[in-house]
């Protein structure tokens, strides 16, 4: 499936708890980052301090609803894609969550294959939130084939070392810590109390030219920063 190539970190705003874990161990289940909250104040603080491709928001939630969630983002320009949950199947709910700014909507009950086409279609019309090519000299990724090529010749590198490095690379210059790599790269219920980040990242240098590998340096008890 197009979207599954590409690993999304996603952001899943929904009260009802068995519904919010079917569909975070659905989306992680097809490699995605998914981050989760079930009331509508939790979840527009998650969608305001951490990026996200893609937000499922539902629309009847405890605390703030789904449309005053999504009418807030957009006042802080935050213009992830939004895709509306209504148990309400009616025209007018639509149109509102539309009208606040929502790229879709879906009716429940629905299925996780309606679900994934619709998150298919909002992405491929989504303005892209980032520029397909990064580059570092001569370093160069293209994150939507997950290609990384050093003077035009081929990297060939796991896809946590490439998710790794297309990180370091959006956040060049910056102390990341590894808790920024766990929650951004890896999700963060996962390996947390183990050095996988440091594997991973020992094991990307070894991959790179010599010349890069220098350029990931280790900032002692803070974590790691691309010069
Ligand atoms: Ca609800």
């Amino acid at each position: 499936m197009y979207y599954d190539a590409k690993n999304m970190k996603l952001l899943v705003i929904e009260d009802e708890p068995k519904l919010n874990a079917g569909l975070v161990e659905g989306l992680r289940e097809r490699g995605h980052t998914v981050d989760f909250a079930f009331d509508g104040i939790k979840g527009e603080e998650l969608a305001r301090s951490e990026f996200y491709d893609l937000i499922i928001l539902d629309i009847m939630l405890p605390e703030r609803d789904g449309l005053s969630v999504c009418r807030n983002l957009r006042t802080y320009k935050i213009q992830t894609p939004i895709l509306f949950l209504t148990a309400r199947d009616t025209t007018e709910d639509k149109i509102t969550g539309l009208d606040v700014g929502g790229d879709d909507y879906l009716v429940k009950p629905f299925s996780f294959d309606e679900l994934s086409a619709r998150i298919r279609t909002i992405l491929r019309r989504a303005p892209q939130a980032a520029s397909d090519i990064l580059e570092l000299d001569k370093l160069r990724i293209d994150t939507r084939a997950q290609i990384v090529t050093v003077n035009k010749k081929k990297i060939n590198l796991t896809l946590r070392e490439y998710c790794l490095l297309e990180y370091l690379l959006r956040n060049r210059g910056a102390v990341i810590s590894r808790e920024d790599i766990l929650s951004h790269v890896w999700d963060r219920f996962h390996d947390s109390l183990s050095n996988v980040v440091d594997v991973h990242l020992k094991n990307l240098r070894k991959k790179l030219p010599i010349d890069y590998a220098k350029r990931i340096e280790t900032v002692w008890g803070k974590g790691y920063r691309l010069v």
